[in-house]
């Protein structure tokens, strides 16, 4: 029998467990899984509320604009934020985050966006968290935009805190998200007087309610919509492996780059090296006087369908993100983009566009099977 999405049988505490376990299945951990109701942001609020008391330290790695939004919450939290700033074209070195932990023993937190998604670099998350394991301190790590398109292991890599969503490279439902908290982030959270209680905010009022008590209680009427969403993305993620998920995404954004590389016309990757740029997104930076929303919405108006967004904020008039993730992480969807950009710089003029160069960079890349 099937239903009607307005008449989709209450979920069961039985079906919230059997979908916890399928994300912590998802990100091979150990560690106790929370599925949170609402987009990604509040997990990673939640786990600064709890994580960071007042009079604390954290170090604050900021690699793009979500790092900026940490260092906010963990101020507001009353703790003293130092923040690595790296250029956003590149990744952070375990060697600076090692630096900055050296010159602040006090440290007890650290946050770091593993792929940025809205400036497209991916930073070294194995080897920092060793450096963060030997330092002692609670390893928070931001993975919504690395999650699917390159691997994310919280127990090998040592992370306290690990927050995904479904909605970018796991192709999923937005709107639901999740995290995988250690026995040493609950400990710490618990001996934290300002950490959120009865509160939307409060993961230690899951901890008590719902893992402590077996997961047979549910809390909340659980959102079947996009819970049940949720279950199908990691159902077919497992059917068709993550690997060549992961895989996918990848090839993307090898060819992206390339294409990118060959399309002339003032366009080059953002991200200078090609270890650094993110699996789940290639961002293009615009030279050459052009401004970059106006390429896009260009592009745009030749082809509406290809996945293709002007930088957001002060970035969007020199960058281009081609978010190829998800079901855009298919050589067609690069192809298209390159493509459409590569006319959109014809009609605004931009010299030595080379659409056949890209094209040809494209299938060499990603060879059609
Ligand atoms: C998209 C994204 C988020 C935000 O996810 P929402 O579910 O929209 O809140 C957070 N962090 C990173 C790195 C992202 O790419």
């Amino acid at each position: 029998m099937t239903h009607s999405l307005l008449d989709l049988p209450a979920l069961t505490a039985e079906d919230v467990a059997r979908i916890d376990r399928k994300v912590a299945a998802l990100l091979d951990t150990e560690q106790d899984v929370v599925i949170m109701q609402g987009e990604a942001l509040l997990p990673l609020e939640a786990c600064i509320r709890a994580g960071a008391p007042r009079g604390s330290h954290a170090l604050n790695i900021v690699t793009g604009p979500y790092g900026q939004t940490f260092g906010d919450w963990l101020r507001d939290c009353g703790a003293t934020v130092h923040d690595l700033a790296v250029p956003f074209h590149a990744a952070v070195t375990a060697e600076a985050v090692r630096d900055a932990l050296a010159a602040h023993p006090e440290i007890g937190f650290v946050s770091l966006v593993h792929a940025e998604a809205a400036t497209g670099n991916t930073n070294p998350v194995a080897a920092i968290g060793d450096v963060v394991r030997e330092h002692g301190a609670l390893f928070y790590l931001d993975a919504v935009a690395s999650v699917g398109a390159e691997p994310v292991r919280p127990d090998a890599w040592g992370v306290d805190m690990c927050v995904i969503g479904a909605q970018k490279a796991m192709g999923g439902p937005a709107g639901v998200s999740a995290v995988a908290v250690s026995a040493r982030a609950w400990e710490r959270f618990a001996a934290n007087p300002d950490a959120p209680r009865a509160s939307y905010l409060s993961l230690l009022d899951w901890k008590a309610r719902w893992i402590d008590g077996g997961r047979r209680t549910l809390m909340f009427a659980p959102a079947q919509l996009e819970m049940l969403a949720l279950e199908a993305c990691l159902d077919r993620i497992a059917a068709d492996g993550l690997d060549a998920v992961m895989a996918r995404h990848a090839r993307a954004a090898g060819a992206a780059r390339a294409g990118a590389l060959a399309l002339g016309g003032g366009i080059e990757p953002f991200v200078y090296e090609a270890g650094a740029a993110a699996p789940v997104a290639t961002t293009l930076r615009v030279t050459g006087g052009l401004d970059a929303s106006e390429v896009v919405a260009e592009a745009l108006a030749l082809d509406p369908s290809v996945p293709l967004i002007a930088g957001g904020g002060a970035l969007a008039k020199e960058m281009i993100r081609v978010n190829h993730y998800g079901t855009d992480a298919t050589r067609e969807a690069v192809l298209a983009s390159l493509e459409a950009l590569g006319g959109a710089l014809e009609r605004l003029g931009a010299p030595g566009v080379k659409t056949a160069s890209a094209r040809a960079a494209v299938a060499e890349t990603w060879p059609g099977e």
